[in-house]
C-alpha cells in the first residue's frame, strides 16, 4: 500500500524561523508574511508568565493564560476563560515546552484560531505535528489529532536558558526514530500500514543528522556544550523535520513505534518514575533494536557521550518491572511493531532475559 496525492495531508506551517535575538518581534514577522490579527492570546507555563513574556516577545494587544497541565480539562478551561469573544482574528501564541504546545494545539482546534509556537525547550519532536498528547480525566496520556501550527519561531536565546537535560531529551526523541522507522517498515511488509518513501527518507535523514553528529566539535574539555548555537540549529531543524513527517503522514507513525509503546506502558504502570519522555524512548530503542537483532553499539556510544540512559536501572526499576512493561506494551495501541513480530521471544522469559540482561 502506498499513499495517494490526495491522502497526503497538507499541514506544513507557513512560518519557520530559527533566530538568536533578544526578543521575538512577532508583528514584524507576521507583516513579512502579510498576516494580520486583531489581538493575541498567549498561552504559557507558570515560569514564563506575563512579565517574562513581555520581555521576550514584542506583541500588543494581548491576553495571557497559564497552562498548568497537559489535560483536555485544561484546554477546555482556557477556552471557557477566553469566552465568546474569540474569533479567527485572534492569534494564539504558545510560549513554553511540550505541555503548553500540546494544550495550544487543542485550544486552536476547538476555537478555530491559528496558532504560533515559540518553544522554550527542544525536548521532543512534537513542535509542529498536528497530534498532541493530553490526559483525559484520570486516565493516562493518549495521542489525539489536534491542529498543527501556522508557524514556529525558535529563538535560540530562549532555548539556551533551559536546563541541558531538556536538550538531551530532544536528542533521545530523535534517535528513537531508528526504532519507529524500523517498526513502520515491518508493518508495511505485513500489509498493516501504508508506505510513504518520501516521508521515510526525510525522517531518516533528520534522525541521522543528530545520531551521527560530530559531538567532538562541541566538546569543551570533558563537557559537551549543548548550548552551542550551531548544534541547537541542527537539533531544531531535525526535530521540526521529524514533526513535519508526522503531519504529512497524518499520524505519529513515522516517529512513534514500539519504543513509544514501551515508554507509555512505563508511565502508566510506574507513574512515580516520571522521567522525561526523550530519556524513556531513547532507552527503549536499545531494547527494540536488540529484539530486532540489530547492532546497538553505536547507540550505546552516543548515549554514554551525551548522557542518555543505557541501563534500565537508571529509572530505579528492576528486571521484573521491565518484563511487566514489555508484556503490557503491545496493548497500548493498535499499531504493528517488533513487539508483535517477535512475540515468541517476548513470551519466553528465559529467552528474553538472555537477550536483554546486559541492558538492565
Ligand atoms: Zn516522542
Amino acid at each position: 500500500m502506498v499513499f495517494t496525492q490526495e491522502e497526503r495531508r497538507n499541514s506544513t506551517p507557513l512560518i519557520f524561523k530559527i533566530i538568536e535575538e533578544k526578543k521575538i518581534n512577532l508583528p514584524k514577522v507576521l507583516e513579512e508574511y502579510n498576516l494580520h490579527f486583531k489581538s493575541f492570546i498567549f498561552l504559557t507555563g507558570e515560569n514564563n508568565f506575563k512579565n517574562n513574556i513581555k520581555q521576550q516577545i514584542v506583541c500588543q494587544p494581548a491576553q495571557y493564560f497559564v497552562v498548568k497541565e497537559a489535560t483536555h480539562d485544561q484546554a477546555d478551561e482556557i477556552i471557557k476563560k477566553i469566552g465568546n469573544q474569540v474569533t479567527t482574528s485572534h492569534l494564539i501564541v504558545a510560549v513554553g515546552g511540550g505541555t503548553v504546545n500540546d494544550v495550544a494545539k487543542m485550544v486552536a482546534l476547538k476555537t478555530g484560531c491559528e496558532f504560533i509556537s515559540c518553544p522554550t525547550t527542544l525536548s521532543n519532536d512534537g513542535l509542529v505535528s498536528s497530534n498532541c498528547t493530553l490526559k483525559n480525566g484520570d486516565s493516562h496520556f493518549s495521542s489525539t489529532q489536534a491542529k498543527s501550527p501556522l508557524g514556529i519561531i525558535v529563538n535560540l536565546n530562549f532555548i539556551k536558558t533551559c536546563p541541558d537535560k531538556y536538550i538531551v531529551a530532544g536528542i533521545g526523541d530523535l534517535v528513537s526514530n531508528v526504532s519507529s522507522l524500523h517498526d513502520w517498515k515491518l508493518a508495511v511488509k505485513v500489509g498493516k500500514e501504508k508506505r510513504d518513501d518520501v516521508i521515510f527518507h526525510i525522517n531518516s535523514l533528520a534522525t541521522e543528522r543528530i545520531l551521527y553528529y560530530d559531538y567532538s566539535l562541541i566538546k569543551n574539555k570533558k563537557e559537551i556544550d549543548f548550548k552551542n548555537s550551531r548544534f541547537l540549529y541542527s537539533l531544531t531543524e531535525s526535530l521540526v523535520t521529524s514533526g513535519l513527517c508526522m503531519s504529512f503522514f497524518g499520524s505519529s507513525r513515522p516517529c512513534s513505534g514500539s519504543e513509544h509503546n514501551l515508554a507509555h506502558s512505563m508511565s502508566k504502570l510506574h507513574p512515580e518514575s516520571n522521567f522525561i519522555h526523550g530519556f524513556q524512548v531513547a532507552f527503549f530503542t536499545l531494547i527494540t533494536e536488540r529484539l530486532a537483532g540489530n547492532d546497538i553499539s553505536h547507540l550505546e556510544k552516543l548515549y554514554n557521550l551525551v548522557g542518555l540512559p543505557s541501563k534500565f536501572s537508571y529509572f530505579g526499576l528492576n528486571l521484573n518491572h521491565l518484563f511487566e512493561i514489555i508484556k503490557d506494551s503491545p496493548k497500548v495501541r493498535n499499531r504493528y511493531t517488533i513487539l508483535q513480530d517477535k512475540s515468541s521471544i517476548l513470551n519466553d522469559k528465559k529467552l528474553l532475559k538472555d537477550l536483554i540482561a546486559d541492558l538492565v
